[in-house]
């Protein structure tokens, strides 16, 4: 989303693909698309266009995604 960008390198977010079973609810309620699903797991395809809202990690079940709102 290059119209929609937020700051360079400064986003807290991290996925932890191991835990991941590729629900896709990522990349359901990103309001930014950050994620895509490849190959039944999640993947970061863009995380400078992440703003922290915590959706993702709110609606994931088995808590791969982490992020600390307002550091970034
Ligand atoms: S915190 Fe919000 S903007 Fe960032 S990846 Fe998750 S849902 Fe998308
Ligand atoms: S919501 Fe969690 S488990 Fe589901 S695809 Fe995204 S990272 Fe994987």
């Amino acid at each position: 989303m290059e119209s929609l960008r937020y700051l360079e390198d400064v986003s807290t977010l991290i996925l932890n693909e191991d835990f991941c079973i590729g629900c896709g609810l990522c990349t359901q309620v990103c309001p930014h698309s950050v994620f895509e699903l490849r190959n039944t797991k999640a993947k970061l395809v863009d995380i400078d266009a992440c703003i922290e809202c915590g959706a993702c990690v709110n609606n994931c079940p088995t808590n791969a995604i982490e992020v600390n709102p307002g550091v970034g």
